[in-house]
């Protein structure tokens, strides 16, 4: 239930997971004509109801971060939702149990403050004039943590154009 995405395909094969950021005021469930989608009372907002959905992807389109899915042979909804039969009972989602790098991380924000001491958590995200706040919180480096994360900005940022010179590629050697 979580997406690998290429971030910059033409210029490197760097790819980063895309789970859902549980925001506190769900754009998915407002849009949703059959309020299918419910926020649980610890924050974790919950994967398509079955007997609600209608399957009319509303909630795809309007997702800011592209989470939900709609998985047509179902018609149903589906999407990341913090494993929540795992993760409600204190077990690790299966992302977070299985990254051995531990790029995806579960846990409390000590637990997280201890084990990334150069980073800190971002919560608040800007698309155009609409900020959003998340339970799932973003890495970025403490000695220049923004207040917010401008996505919208960020998406016209292209990473610089590197070349690889590759020498069986330049008939060396
Ligand atoms: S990230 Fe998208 S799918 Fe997840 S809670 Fe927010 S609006 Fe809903
Ligand atoms: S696809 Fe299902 S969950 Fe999404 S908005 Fe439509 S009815 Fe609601």
């Amino acid at each position: 239930m979580i997406h690998l995405e290429f971030i910059d395909r033409p210029h490197t094969t760097q790819t980063v997971p895309v789970v859902c950021m549980h925001c506190d005021s769900p754009t998915c469930a407002e849009v949703c004509p059959a309020d299918a989608i419910k926020r649980s009372p610890d924050g974790v907002v919950q994967s398509a109801r079955k007997p609600r959905c209608i399957a009319c992807s509303n909630c795809v389109l309007a997702c800011p971060f592209g989470v939900p899915k709609m998985m047509s042979d179902f018609e149903l909804m589906m999407k990341c939702d913090m494993c929540y039969d795992r993760s409600s009972v204190g077990l690790k989602p299966m992302c977070a149990s299985v990254c051995p790098s531990q790029a995806l991380f579960f846990g409390t924000r000590e637990e997280l403050e201890l084990s990334r001491p150069q980073s800190a958590p971002i919560d608040r995200f800007k698309f155009g004039n609409q900020t959003i706040t998340t339970k799932v919180k973003m890495m970025a480096p403490r000695r220049a943590v923004p207040e917010h994360l401008d996505v919208t900005a960020a998406m016209e940022v292209h990473a610089p154009a590197r070349t690889v010179r590759l020498e069986v590629l330049n008939g060396a050697g």
